[in-house]
């Protein structure tokens, strides 16, 4: 089912849904599940997974020689989504990136996505490979979302990209990232809602946003949106804290402000046990004040830990 149709049929009861990153090459599919197991007494509709880029290893040969090799350490979205299909009986929802992919390989992941009865996808351009200092598109691929949209777009229209098909057209509900604190590359706030807007307007149906810890920037996020005339459901990605580490990395990764009171509570604490609690504490009322102003899905990056989400769909659900 489309998550637009999720969210319709909730009738305004905010929902519960998260996100698994692929487990290392080397991993079985029963890491996704205990992941994904202790979670499903919230009922999620639909189960989200990532997709990762290939990066670069280095392999050093008996020479010396250093071989720069192209290596993926997460591969297996798409089977990930159609093994959570069949036994969880949930929407799974891949993510779809620009970096990568050729348009011809983008054309066929979608219609493998087609012929294993997935409904939704989120279309992202995709981080930059750890070598690379800034996104750097695949030769034949595309640069933008808003390019990688516009081939979805495309296939549901039944236009594909050497011919038509107007009996096999595709029927994706799309979704795509919003930033509430603006994309990192964005010049400024304004520029990013241009794009935003021009996503939504080329057909994607709802946003799903980067995270934060102050729900200010969500509602103020909401409101621009609103004042732009985007009028899809617009759902918040959260994540606790739970390291202390998490206050330096997660602003530098994910550039985005930790409200104060959040991070001096975490300086206060005095062991790494006490820095979760605070961390899940401090996202339980932040769920709480969300569900309160009607946000239609609560998204949880997990990153595969179900322990910390479970702990706050508890006291929230
Ligand atoms: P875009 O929408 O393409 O925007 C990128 C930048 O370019 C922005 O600054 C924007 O303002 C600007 N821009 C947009 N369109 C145009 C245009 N047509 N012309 C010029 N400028 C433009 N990364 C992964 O690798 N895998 C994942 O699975 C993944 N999942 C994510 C899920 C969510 C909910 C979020 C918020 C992010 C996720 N990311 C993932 C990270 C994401 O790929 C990065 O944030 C990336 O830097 C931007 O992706 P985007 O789709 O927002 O890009």
């Amino acid at each position: 089912m489309k998550i637009t149709d999720h969210i319709k049929n909730a009738k305004g009861k905010t929902l519960f849904s998260f996100e698994l990153l692929p487990p290392v090459k080397g991993k079985s599919i029963q890491a996704i599940y205990n992941a994904i197991d202790p979670l499903m007494e919230f009922n999620p509709p639909f189960i989200d997974v990532t997709y990762h880029r290939e990066d670069y290893i280095y392999k050093q040969h008996e020479t010396g020689l250093l071989e720069k090799i192209s290596y993926r350490k997460r591969p297996g979205t798409v089977a990930i989504c159609a093994a959570i299909i069949n036994k969880y009986k949930v929407d799974a929802v891949p993510h779809l990136i620009c970096g990568g992919f050729t348009k011809e390989e983008t054309e066929n992941a979608l219609i493998d996505l087609q012929f294993l009865g997935i409904d939704n996808v989120l279309v992202l351009r995709g981080d930059a490979r750890h070598a690379d200092s800034s996104f750097i598109p695949t030769p034949g691929g595309h640069a933008y979302a808003t390019d990688l949209l516009e081939q979805v777009m495309h296939m549901n229209n039944g236009r594909y990209l050497h011919e038509d098909h107007d009996a096999f057209k595709t029927d994706f509900c799309v979704g795509v990232a919003g930033y509430p604190e603006k994309h990192f590359e964005a010049p400024n706030l304004k520029t990013d809602f241009k794009y935003l807007k021009k996503k939504v307007d080329m057909g994607a149906e709802f946003i799903v946003t980067q995270m934060f810890f102050d729900n200010s920037k969500y509602v103020e996020f909401v409101k621009k949106c609103r004042e732009n005339g985007i009028n899809v459901p617009i759902i918040p990605g959260l994540k606790p804290i739970t390291s202390s580490k998490q206050l330096i990395s997660l602003p530098k990764v994910f550039h985005i402000d930790l409200p104060e009171d959040l991070s001096e509570a975490v300086h206060a604490c005095k062991s790494e046990a006490e820095v979760k609690e605070v961390g899940i504490e401090f996202m339980i009322q932040q769920c709480k004040e969300l569900v309160k102003i009607g946000a239609p899905v609560l998204h949880f990056y997990t990153m595969s830990n179900p322990e910390p989400t479970k702990r706050i769909a508890q006291a929230v659900f």
